[in-house]
């Protein structure tokens, strides 16, 4: 939008209204304490890259001479202002950077429309753009200048927010994905163990198991005999009235009661039969342990557990 500024004067003029910095216009010279002068723009850049002095703050040494100039608190903003030199510009400026209107032969159009977005004359203004908004090129190009460099550095600032933004995303996403990975990897360290103290508690069940069955089985076949031996002798205790017996009967009766009474001292093992509660109730050794299962690492667990338990219920039966 701006304008390409041209110097016609004097070429001794014109020496002295260049940076020799950026070799152009100088744009908003500023004074060095040294007595050169260079764009404030100029400045700007040669301050990013210069020392700071731990006494006196940043300090800016001169691209010509090389002496140090300290710098004031806010900067290169607060240095001078070369008003001399402002001046010649603006005079050389003002006349040969202003185009003339193609309607008012002759009138500079140095009047912007901020309607119509575009440069009038004053015979333009006093015409069509008499109630329109308007200022004079000079401000409005100060003001575009100032709007631009302000969207340049929130550009940047917002650049620098949405790469963080993305990083910290990033972030996240990483976090959510091992947080899903421990709880798999608990669960499955978890789900080892359970497997392993199921087929350790199996073995020794079925090893015990195998004995007591034939245990069961005797109980089963002496308690048959039992059963029956007094299916006979309880029957022959009916009935009888015991004053009347006498000789062989009477014999044959004490015997029988004799036999009853002997019966039913027989041991029916119901011992055995308990026996199976104190199996149902896992050993120490095939119990899950609380606090033995490393959420971390399952394969530790493994091993842990494998030397912890007696070699012999590993062993296939
Ligand atoms: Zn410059
Ligand atoms: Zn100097
Ligand atoms: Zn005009
Ligand atoms: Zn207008």
């Amino acid at each position: 939008m701006e304008r390409k500024r041209k110097l016609s004067s004097h070429p001794d003029v014109k020496e002295h209204l260049i940076c020799a910095i950026c070799t152009d216009i100088f744009h908003d010279p500023r004074n060095l304490a040294c007595g050169h002068v260079f764009c404030k723009k100029c400045l700007d850049k040669l301050n990013e890259r210069q020392l700071c002095s731990p006494v006196y703050g940043p300090i800016i040494g001169c691209p010509t001479c090389r002496q140090e100039t300290i710098l004031p608190k806010s900067g290169v903003n607060e240095l001078s202002r070369n008003l001399p030199i402002l001046g010649l510009l603006d005079q050389d400026l003002l006349i040969k950077r202003t185009p003339t209107c193609t309607e008012h032969n002759q009138e500079r159009r140095d009047i912007y429309c901020s309607t119509c977005l575009v440069y009038i004359c004053f015979k333009c203004f006093q015409g069509n753009h008499s109630h329109h908004v308007i200022k004079t090129s000079n401000e409005f190009l100060e003001e575009l200048s100032q709007k631009t460099d302000d969207a340049k550095q929130r550009y940047q600032v917002q650049l620098k927010t949405l790469e963080n933004n993305l990083l910290e995303a990033d972030l996240e996403i990483q976090k959510m994905r091992s947080a899903k990975q421990s709880i798999d990897d608990e669960y499955k360290a978890k789900l080892e163990q359970l497997n392993q103290n199921r087929t350790v508690r199996l073995q020794s069940l079925n090893k015990t198991a195998k004995k007591w069955e034939s245990d069961v089985a005797q109980f089963k076949e002496k308690g048959k005999q039992f059963k029956n031996n007094l299916a006979i002798a309880v029957p022959k205790l009916e009935c009888k009235t015991l004053d009347d017996l006498d000789g062989e009967d009477l014999k044959s009766y004490v015997k029988n009661v004799d036999n009853v009474m002997n019966l039913l001292k027989t041991d029916i093992g119901v011992e055995q039969l308990r026996l199976w509660n104190k199996l149902l109730v896992p050993s120490a050794a095939s119990r899950p342990q609380p606090g033995s299962v490393p959420s971390s690492s399952g394969g530790t667990t493994h091993q842990a557990f494998q030397k912890a338990s007696p070699k012999s219920v590993n062993q296939p039966l």
